[in-house]
């Protein structure tokens, strides 16, 4: 079982890990509200010789889903760049929200948006690491909150190799019942390659985006700690960072 935390510290990620007792940690490699292209890390050698495993989280901005050339070809370019930074840290994947199009718009062209993605970078050798995509807790138009939606989003990307990051504070927020959720999951992406464990601040299926310690969510953290035992994949904290050294201990004493 590989548990750890995003880190906060962008300039010694391993000195976190290490610190917080991390086996795997997660961090951006951009500033996540920026489009900046990504420079190479000062501490690249260290990361990769580190027993510690590294995911990178990419920007926040990119919405790959768009029907606005404006938004998605940057977004394009953004996870494909992000994506080169993360594998020159060795990293073992990107996530990538789901995105969303607009109310008045067709989910359908999103899926197809999605698809894209994967087929243009396919002419160009495929990605170098697994794009890991992550489901996202509000909004009517998005494509990976329901999961009747990841349904069709897999349909459409599932061919490519695509990867799945569950994050339990976006399921329970975006209206999705933790309780047999990684079966349930399973059974439409094949896979999660990543969780995302995070209580939430807000009530089921709130459609809001806040993430909680375990001690003061409305997830119950058994609920949590059982997604962490079945899931078989790395778990990732993404909770406030005043609680996140108890949320980890909670997990090693229940998980086992
Ligand atoms: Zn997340």
């Amino acid at each position: 079982m590989r548990i750890g935390a995003h880190v906060r510290m962008d300039s010694d990620p391993i000195g976190f890990g290490e610190k917080l007792g991390a086996d795997v940690i997660q961090m951006f490699v951009v500033d996540p509200q920026s489009w900046d292209k990504p420079a190479p890390h000062p501490r690249a050698e260290e990361i990769k010789a580190s027993d510690i495993d590294l995911v990178v989280h990419s920007s926040y901005q990119i919405n790959v889903a768009s029907l606005n050339n404006r938004l998605r070809m940057p977004s394009r370019n953004a996870v494909a760049q992000q994506a080169e930074a993360a594998a020159e840290l060795g990293a073992f994947g990107l996530v990538v929200h789901g995105g969303h199009v607009r109310s008045d718009e067709e989910m359908a062209e999103g899926f197809v948006n999605w698809r894209k993605l994967f087929e243009r970078q396919a002419d160009k050798g495929g990605f170098p690491v697994p794009i890991l995509i992550e489901n996202t807790a509000g909004g009517n138009h998005a494509m990976a909150r329901h999961f009747d939606n990841i349904g069709r989003l897999w349909d459409a990307v599932g061919d490519f190799g695509a990867g799945f990051c569950l994050d339990t504070c976006h399921a329970w927020a975006g209206g999705e019942e933790l309780v047999g959720i990684v079966e349930r999951i399973k059974q439409i992406t094949g896979r999660i390659d990543l969780v995302h464990l995070n209580s939430s601040r807000d009530a089921f299926d709130s459609g809001a985006d806040r993430h909680a310690n375990f001690a003061d969510g409305t997830i119950d953290p058994q609920l949590l700690a059982e997604v962490c035992r079945t899931a078989g994949a790395p778990v990732i904290l993404e909770t406030p960072a005043e609680g996140v050294a108890d949320d980890l201990a909670y997990l090693r004493e229940h998980v086992g």
